[in-house]
């Protein structure tokens, strides 16, 4: 890769400036300093218009899985556009890529999850989720159980469905009214929340406030559980090992349909395919996107087990639901040559056994000791690190303070990506990373721990 600027990122940032309003930005102090232009990517490694080159240690927004620059997903895109752009999966037709995508889908999930939607985005795969669980009780003459029961600081999209479900309260502020029928329990952050027990014990406690608020409202009212099997972008969160087999057990006991969120845990990045594997649950339903496609095309999807499948097969009649792009044939075909890539590279594997406990000690051994960190937790390629004001206690940050986007900024400045949740610093990095570039990411976060502290 050359790193020959093009003339034009001035001119692309007050074009920006001038038209273009960001997700999840305030525009006003964007629009001051002006967005950065990225150009061009290979593997671990990001290029901006200037020519500064940046190791991407989110794998752009958690989902750049096989890295960049891989000709074999650009070489499917081509002959699929080339075959059928697009046509509809609504009216009585399917695709090839689609077909063989579910296939794939099927194969990889755990348990009898043998069905798959379609949808364009992680947000539509979570909007699926709602309707589907809540159709399936009316079908199955308990139309009461309308209830979905999410996490605090949980995130699970921004439509309005998936802003309401999610636990963000920043963003519950801007999408008021909120969709009725939700209701949320503790989230599992040990360090944060629960360090006065064992994690053990806490996993548990925070597993049965599940119980407790399943009997507040009444069983029959519940429609299903939903959780990220490792929080994201709440802040890589990890819930004790107890957690998850606890929900498990209580979801059954109720008979509450249990929903995982893997759009960010899936497709490798807890070293298993789904991260419901990693963490120990057999869900019902899962939600899936980002590391689909590698990140490569939008897509998302949501697999079934036979339980909520017959019920929308034989029950339903027409299920009044879908997207112009459920089941694209070009992102379908992106996502297949992806799910081929994961495999035949043995990708999983490399992360359960090579590099996931190879970044997860290097993380530990360059970060732990450093003045500003107070605890690392992660798994696989995923990493969640709170900076803390005094050390020797683990007294964290109050919230407003700024001192993760200060840190944020470092690294952005110093060519690394990492991200702020609040004040834990996350690592996300694609899934193909080298030991070397694990080392070179892991000592330039240390440089700009020390330009934080
Ligand atoms: N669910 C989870 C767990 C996510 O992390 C995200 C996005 O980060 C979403 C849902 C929403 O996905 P999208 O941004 O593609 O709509």
């Amino acid at each position: 890769m050359t790193n020959t600027p093009p003339a034009n990122g001035a001119t692309l940032r007050a074009t920006d400036a001038q038209h273009h309003l960001h997700p999840f930005t305030d525009t006003a102090s964007l629009n001051a300093k002006g967005a950065r232009v990225i150009t061009k990517a290979k593997g671990v490694y990001l290029w901006d218009s200037e020519g500064e080159r940046l190791i991407d240690g989110m794998s752009g927004l958690w989902c750049v899985n096989m890295g960049y620059g891989r000709q074999e997903l650009v070489d499917a895109a081509n002959r699929q556009m080339e075959a059928l752009p697009y046509y509809n999966t609504f009216f009585q037709t399917t695709n090839e890529p689609a077909v063989h995508l579910a296939q794939a889908i099927a194969e990889i999930t755990p348990g009898d999850l043998n069905h798959v939607f379609f949808a364009g985005s992680g947000s539509e795969a979570i909007d699926t989720v709602i309707r589907m669980v809540r159709h399936y009780w009316t079908l199955n003459g308990q139309p009461d159980r309308k209830i979905l029961i999410a996490r605090d600081n949980a995130y699970h999209g921004s439509t309005i469905a998936g802003a309401s479900l999610g636990g963000m309260s920043g963003m519950h502020k801007q999408a008021a009214p909120l969709l009725p029928d939700i209701h949320r329990i503790s989230q599992p952050y040990w360090y944060g929340e629960g360090r006065d027990m064992s994690e053990h014990d806490f996993g548990i406690a925070c597993a049965r406030e599940l119980e407790d608020k399943i009997l507040e409202l009444g069983p029959d009212n519940v429609a299903a559980f939903i959780g990220e099997p490792v929080q994201g972008a709440g802040g890589v969160i990890v819930p004790p090992a107890s957690y998850w087999p606890e929900i498990q057990r209580i979801c059954n006991k109720y008979g509450i349909l249990l929903a995982s969120d893997e759009v960010i845990c899936g497709f490798g990045r807890t070293g298993s395919w789904f991260g419901c594997e990693t963490l120990g649950f057999q869900p019902d339903i899962i939600s899936m996107a980002k590391g689909l496609s590698s990140g490569y095309l939008p897509i998302s999807a949501v697999a079934v087990g036979e339980r909520i499948a017959s019920t929308l097969i034989n029950k339903c009649g027409d299920f009044n639901h879908g997207f112009t792009y459920s089941g694209h044939p070009v992102a379908a075909a992106v996502a297949l040559e992806n799910i081929r890539l994961l495999r035949d590279e043995r990708v999983i594997e490399y992360v359960a056994n090579t590099i996931g406990p190879y970044f997860q000690s290097r993380v530990r051994e360059r970060l732990g000791d450093h003045p500003l960190c107070g605890h690392i937790e992660g798994v696989g390629l995923l990493a969640g690190i709170a900076l803390v004001k005094d050390k020797a206690s683990g007294t964290l940050f109050e919230s407003g303070v700024d001192v993760g986007t200060v840190c944020r900024d470092h690294c952005f400045n110093n060519g690394l990506v990492m991200r702020a949740c609040g004040s834990r610093m996350v690592f996300c990095p694609p899934l193909v990373i080298s030991r070397a570039e694990v080392d070179e990411m892991v000592e330039k976060a240390r440089a700009c721990f020390d330009l934080t502290y």
